[in-house]
């Protein structure tokens, strides 16, 4: 049963993406180059379309140029980046910023607004309790989780627009961009490579990937959507759950199966629900797909705490945005737009 609904989602998606997309006459000449490299924290692979392969290096390394500086001021892991300058000064003055980190920290806190909290950018100041990367073997004590959730709360960070300031309201508070970050690196890159001239580009920011144009045959870009593990079965590496054809659109998948941590036989992933400081349980992977990298970022991260049914009960309000979500049994959920689809290719009348 779980194989055979997993089939047709794949199918689904793929018929859902590939609409309107006939294939274009292949650009001439048209060169690919590919490059990978470790950043933020992940493994990235940039790919770029141009009739000149000599170009379309120039431009990748220019992409891995912006996406580190886009690193060097969002990281909440290096002491010089604007980030940590904000976190240093929590409950103190105001900091100045650059309008971009104003911009990212804004577009946060909407995400925030539509979610209802379920994503927050001041939720490092309870996810520093559950140290997901290295060994933790005991879940935290519930005093200090309730002291720690003290310090989030997206509706204490105080944005002015005039001084183009930043200030958290509490001592101990603290941001981070772990659930959109990447996404926004990625959209950064795309929009340097569109600059130098490429024709399409792929830009895979640690399995957030953002597609634009077409490949050098001229055709969409095929993505792959990791496999997730139901609980308690192994996971085949490199497993791909479906496949999609896509061209101008991100996809990006959160899930549990990358980074958690193990204790007492219960796995516990790195996206929290802000509102209790516990990791999220019952999921196991979103995907979102939409036009824009960050946003489907951070939704992805949003609908993995909302769960399946406010998750996508909130998609489907949002114009130009699907998802399709798996649970820890492997039980899969798809947005209303891709649901129709499958209705009605299930009776064709
Ligand atoms: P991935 O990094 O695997 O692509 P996500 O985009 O979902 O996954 O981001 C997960 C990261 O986001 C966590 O490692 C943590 O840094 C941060 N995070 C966890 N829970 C939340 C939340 N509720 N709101 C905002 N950020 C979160
Ligand atoms: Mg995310």
């Amino acid at each position: 049963m779980p194989h055979r609904s997993h089939r047709r989602a794949q199918f689904l998606l793929g018929l859902a993406l590939a609409a309107g997309l006939t294939a274009a006459a292949p650009p001439a000449g048209a060169e690919a180059v590919r490059v990978e490299a470790a950043a933020m924290g992940s493994l990235f692979a940039v790919t770029a379309v141009h009739p000149d392969a000599a170009a379309a290096r120039e431009a990748v390394d220019a992409a891995y140029a912006e996406i580190e500086r886009i690193e060097a001021m969002i990281s909440s892991w290096r002491e010089t980046s604007e980030t940590s300058a904000v976190n240093r000064a929590a409950g103190g003055d105001p900091v100045a910023v650059s309008p971009e980190l104003f911009g990212l920290i804004r577009r946060s806190l909407e995400v925030s607004k539509l979610t209802g909290g379920a994503f927050d950018v001041t939720f490092a100041g309870v996810g520093k309790l559950w140290d997901i990367e290295g060994h933790t073997t005991r879940v935290p004590p519930p005093e200090a989780l309730a002291a720690a959730l003290e310090t989030v709360d997206y509706r204490l960070v105080e944005l002015d627009p005039e001084g183009r300031t930043v200030r958290l309201g509490r001592p101990g508070m603290r941001i981070g961009f772990g659930a959109i970050g990447k996404g926004f690196a990625a959209n950064r890159a795309v929009h340097v490579l569109k600059e130098r001239g490429v024709t399409g580009a792929l830009v895979d920011a640690g399995g957030d990937l953002v597609a634009f144009g077409r490949q050098e045959d001229g055709t969409p870009w095929t993505v792959g959507i990791a496999d997730p593990t139901p609980r308690g079965q192994r996971r085949r590496e490199g497993g791909v759950f479906g496949r999609l054809n896509v061209s101008d659109q991100a996809v990006v998948t959160s899930g549990d199966y990358e980074r958690y941590v193990e204790i007492d036989g219960v796995r516990y992933a790195h996206i929290l629900d802000p509102r209790t400081g516990w990791p999220v349980r019952g999921v196991s992977s979103v995907t979102v797909i939409c036009p824009d990298g960050e946003l489907a970022d951070a939704l992805a991260t949003s609908v993995f705490v909302l769960g399946p049914e406010e998750g996508l009960a909130l998609v489907d309000r949002l114009r130009g945005v699907e998802a399709l979500v798996i649970d820890d049994e492997g039980q899969i959920r798809v947005s209303a737009n891709l649901r129709t689809l499958l209705s009605s290719e299930e009776d064709p009348s």
